[in-house]
């Protein structure tokens, strides 16, 4: 048999892990492949691959024989079982010290277990986040590794050289250890979550144009245009910008957009963070609007029916007028601004708890500037979070860094009409008012919440604190009608 060569070895070849063996390949790399079923290995190895640097493998014995070591072999398959049965296989097959790492989305508390149970037969584990899709994977991906942090030195020189590059030289990696265990993955989700509320935001952002102002699709184009060239830049507002540009490409007249069922779909990293919110006790309340907005969306028969029944004001009934339009194309852009800025405000507040939770030293600051490219959150915005946690590493919420201080400020009289003529024409914008709602509750001193303590101490006498006496106090009283 040959003496090993490959720098590296990745396991699974459907879309992503395809695109990410040819890109570590592209940078220098040697790579062995594997896949299950070993005639797409086959044909990866005479068709994309031909005439680079690979190793196609028909076993995992054939896999690990063929990495140098300390070997470090990714494994890019569907989450879950998949996961922990290629671990299984691959521990008596590797040597102390080689480096298994998972590239899927996984549930971050699946990496928390599989680091420590891999490190206890001697190896060392990573689970890594990866974004950017099947384009992102080929050219540069956004990565969020996490895991045995002694496996990071070794793959660091291969990650942050496939990783997407930011900054004036575009020589910065999206791409630095996250922390312990299933921290990399954590992260992920977040990123996934507040994917998520950015896609919702823009929708809302496009139904207040669309119908309130009336824009067409070629003035959906020129608006997105310009956005795209102001602090709203990112790769969403640039896709979404794209589409509108589309024409039906099944031959019927007008635009693509526009013959897309309303009836939205998703894969759940989305709902992970918005359940794990839960259980920490935090607010991220846009994230999970967004998740109820896609699952409302879903429900489009039931909807059909309710449209004939229900009663509500339209945008042409409401007899609300929205004024001057290139103003109104403003306000809706404040919206979707000062919106966005609660949204990421939210995720790191999770991320701090979670880092809580677990013991994870995380680097806000760091994260930020690795969604900064390469990733589907991708946005010249991420760039002033990260001068926030440069500056503040314990900033509390982005809400109070001046600079976001500032722009909610400034945008706020905007934020609050667009909520209004909404809501005046009958038009659901989930993600504007729900963001509106966080800030003016967060910026209440107080809330109608000493109610709520008074009701639960009345019937399950759940006990109280008092504005007047010491926090360490519990009151409860006899809640004895007056009059
Ligand atoms: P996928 O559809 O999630 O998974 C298919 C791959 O997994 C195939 O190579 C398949 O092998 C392999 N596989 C499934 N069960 C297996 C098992 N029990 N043992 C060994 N191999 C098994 O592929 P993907 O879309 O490329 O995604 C890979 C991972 O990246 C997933 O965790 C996904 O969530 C994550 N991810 C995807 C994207 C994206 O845009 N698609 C973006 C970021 C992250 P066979 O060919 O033998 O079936």
């Amino acid at each position: 048999s040959q003496a090993p060569a490959a720098d590296f070895g990745l396991i699974g070849l459907a879309v992503m892990g395809e695109n990410l063996a040819l890109n570590v390949e592209s940078r220098g790399y040697s790579v062995a492949v594997f896949n299950r079923t070993t005639s797409v290995t086959d044909a990866f190895i005479s068709g994309r691959a031909k005439g680079k640097k690979f190793t196609g493998c028909h076993s995992l014995e054939e896999l690990v024989a063929a990495v140098k070591t300390p070997r470090k072999i990714m494994m890019m398959v569907k989450a879950g079982p998949a996961v922990d049965d290629l671990i299984e296989k691959l521990i008596p097959l590797c040597s102390p010290g080689d480096v298994i790492i998972d590239g899927g989305n996984e549930h971050y508390t699946n990496t928390e277990r599989r680091t420590q149970y891999v490190e206890s037969k001697g190896l060392l584990y990573i689970g890594t986040g990866v974004s950017g899709g099947e384009e992102g994977a080929l050219k540069g991906p956004s990565m969020m590794p996490g895991g045995s942090e002694k496996g990071w030195p070794l793959v660091k020189p291969i990650f942050q050289a496939i990783a997407a590059k930011v900054g004036p030289k575009e020589d910065i990696p999206c791409c630095e250890w996250v922390g312990p265990r299933g921290a990399g993955h954590y992260v992920k989700m977040v990123h996934n979550g507040i994917e998520y509320g950015d896609m919702q935001l823009i929708c809302e952002a496009y139904l207040m144009l669309k119908e309130a102002a009336g824009l067409t699709n070629d003035e959906l184009y020129d608006v997105f245009d310009s956005w795209n060239r102001s602090e709203l830049q990112s790769y969403l507002i640039e896709i979404s910008r794209d589409i509108f540009s589309v024409k039906d490409d099944q031959g019927g007249d007008g635009y693509l957009v526009d013959k897309i069922l309303d009836a939205a779909g998703a894969k759940g990293t989305g709902k992970w963070m918005s359940q794990l919110a839960l259980d920490l006790g935090v607010p991220s309340t846009m994230v999970t609007e967004a998740v109820y907005a896609r699952s409302l969306s879903s429900f489009k028969d039931a909807r059909v029916r309710a449209s004939k029944i229900l009663a509500g004001p339209s945008p042409a009934s409401s007899g609300v007028n929205i004024g001057d339009k290139k103003q109104f194309i403003e306000d809706v852009k404040q919206a979707l601004y000062a919106s966005k800025i609660c949204s990421y405000a939210q995720g790191y507040v999770q991320l701090q708890a979670a880092a809580k939770e677990h013991n994870w030293p995380l680097n806000y600051g760091d994260i930020a500037l690795l969604w900064r490219g390469g990733c589907i959150i991708r946005a010249q915005f991420l760039e002033r979070i990260k001068e926030a946690f440069d500056a503040q590493p314990n900033l509390e919420n982005l809400l109070l860094f001046p600079f976001f201080t500032e722009a909610l400020k400034k945008a706020q009289d905007s934020w609050r009409k667009v909520v209004v003529t909404a809501t005046q024409m009958g038009l659901p914008v989930i993600e504007f008012s729900n963001a509106l709602a966080y800030y003016d509750s967060y910026r209440r001193e107080r809330l109608p919440a000493n109610l709520l303590q008074a009701q639960r101490d009345y019937f399950g006498a759940h006990t109280y604190q008092r504005t007047d006496k010491p926090l360490d106090k519990k009151f409860h009283s006899e809640w004895i009608q007056l009059r």
